[in-house]
């Protein structure tokens, strides 16, 4: 169903023509998004500039039955930001709703508009000496609003939560056009249903997040981080369980690395450099914080490495040495992903299983992808400190791409079955977006389907809000 010219004319005059992209080399970007999967068309690209037109913009959308599509910063890695190939969808971009409202120091938040790119946000408030921190490898890109409405999560979740634990309110633009003002800055507030929290992690299905309340923590004094070889999983889960003994809450990340997606990120990645002289099976990423001092971040880290050791828990060690170090660990892990690309076809799975199961799961699951597919090659990293795992699952060497991705479906099955024994989640910071859908649908109990659909209704009677994403 395509959309008809006059009533592009009318949504275009609220923005005013500047700000209402019709060209296709203007639309092009915000029909792309960063794996290739969800390829969409849109007539329309509208970038308002205040709360009121985006609630002009809900209002004759409902009026008319328009779908539109909320698009932040387009780094969404399941297709919800992505209009459908019908032509019929407007996509609706936060991009100039980029103020950072406030920085209160003293309540240790920030109001943001939702399309305040999370880097500069985590900047701002480094600059007031503060911590913002969420951390994702797209956060050069990404948008408060996306975050929030993706509940992403990333490497700082282990010690600070996922996007919804650092929300403190929220400000909505209805379906209908109305405006729900939550902007508030309570962290205990027991008044009845929390509203917020259907808006954070509802993939835009429900409203448009316009602005929020975040938490912000005090900026370490100091921060170690350690690149940690080990021998296996277990040798992981036990490292874990001593350095959360040893840092409490002062350990701010562990991610967990096989040697295969490091060893892709060495051939493929221009400046890569293994931190370690020699290869091993599986390394630990790990950052240890303090409030306190850079000394003492670096005696609990020297503390626990060196307990780890004697433990024969960790064969080799590199601690970051300086700042430039740091980074050169940190984009290893962050240019994991896309280091895989050259590997060929890949089937990807973003899941989460209790902490304590993390070994059992990549031993079982080990085995269920070389049955799926005899030869392919499992590229396991992710924030295990979470139970959160990337476990990714490349083509076997010279095996042909397009055959290799047809057993996307029977490869997804096979892992997320193993998933669901141990009550994980076959989406862990994601989202369902297009992507996974109908496996929720599929697999969630009919009641929660059900719930979801009659929340939906009520919020979005007249349909528009991201149509086709999450239900
Ligand atoms: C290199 C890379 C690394 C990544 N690493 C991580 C990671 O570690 N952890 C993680 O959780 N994710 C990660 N992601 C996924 C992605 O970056 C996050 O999901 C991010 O939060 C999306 O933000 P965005 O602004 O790009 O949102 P978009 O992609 O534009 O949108 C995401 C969803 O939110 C909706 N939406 C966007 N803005 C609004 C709004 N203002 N109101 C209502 N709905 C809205 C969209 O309709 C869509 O459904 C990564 C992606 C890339 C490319």
């Amino acid at each position: 169903m395509t959309i008809a010219t006059d009533l592009l004319d009318r949504f275009a005059r609220i923005v005013g023509d500047r700000h209402a992209l019709r060209q296709p080399a203007d639309i092009a970007p915000y029909q792309e998004e960063p794996r290739g999967l969800f390829g969409g068309v849109t007539p329309l690209v509208l970038r308002p500039g205040s709360v009121d037109e985006v609630s002009r913009i809900l209002a004759l959308a409902s009026e008319t039955g328009t779908p539109i599509v909320p698009q932040g910063g387009n780094t969404g890695l399941v297709g919800g930001q992505m209009p459908d190939g019908q032509g019929g969808e407007i996509v609706l971009s936060l991009s100039r709703l980029n103020r950072i409202r406030e920085i209160d120091t003293s309540s240790n938040t920030a109001t943001v508009e939702a399309g305040v790119i999370l880097q500069m946000l985590q900047q701002a408030a480094a600059e007031k000496d503060r911590l913002f921190p969420l951390s994702l490898g797209s956060q050069g890109s990404c948008q408060i609003g996306g975050n929030l409405s993706s509940n992403a999560g990333g490497v700082g979740a282990l010690a600070y939560g996922t996007a919804r634990d650092l929300c403190l309110g929220v400000e909505v633009v209805l379906p209908t056009g109305e405006v729900f003002d939550d902007l508030r800055k309570l962290k205990k507030d027991n008044t009845g249903y929390d509203l917020k929290d259907l808006f954070v992690g509802g993939e835009g299905t429900l409203g448009v997040i316009t602005a929020a309340v975040v938490k912000l923590f005090p900026l370490p004094k100091g921060r170690e981080l350690a690149w940690a070889a080990l021998a296996s999983p277990d040798d992981a889960l036990r490292l874990f369980a001593l350095a959360n003994d040893r840092a409490g809450n002062g350990l701010t990340a562990f991610e967990l690395i096989e040697r295969t997606p490091l060893a892709f990120t060495l051939a493929h990645v221009s400046g890569a450099v293994d931190p370690l002289a020699d290869p091993h099976p599986w390394y630990v990423m790990l950052e240890i914080s303090s409030g306190r001092s850079a000394d003492d971040a670096s005696t609990l880290m020297e503390e626990v490495l060196t307990t780890a050791f004697e433990a024969g828990l960790v064969a080799d060690a590199a601690i970051a040495q300086n700042e430039t170090q740091a980074a050169s660990f940190r984009h290893l892990r962050e240019s994991m992903s896309e280091a895989q690309r050259a590997e060929g076809g890949s089937i990807k799975h973003d899941i989460s299983v209790p902490v304590a199961a993390i070994p059992e799961f990549i031993e079982r699951a080990g085995h269920a992808a070389q049955e799926v597919s005899p030869g392919c090659r499992v590229v396991c990293f992710g924030h295990m400190g979470d139970g959160n795992l990337h476990y990714n699952v490349s083509q076997p060497v010279g095996a042909d791409k397009a055959a290799y991705l047809a057993l996307y479906r029977p490869m997804n099955d096979a892992i997320h079955a193993i998933v669901r024994q141990f009550g994980g989640s076959f989406s862990a910071e994601h989202g369902i977006g297009r992507m996974k859908r109908d496996e929720l649908v599929a697999t969630q109990p009919a009641i929660a389907t059900e719930l979801m659909r009659r929340l939906k209704t009520a919020f979005d009677p007249a349909g528009i809000m991201n149509p086709g994403k999450v239900i």
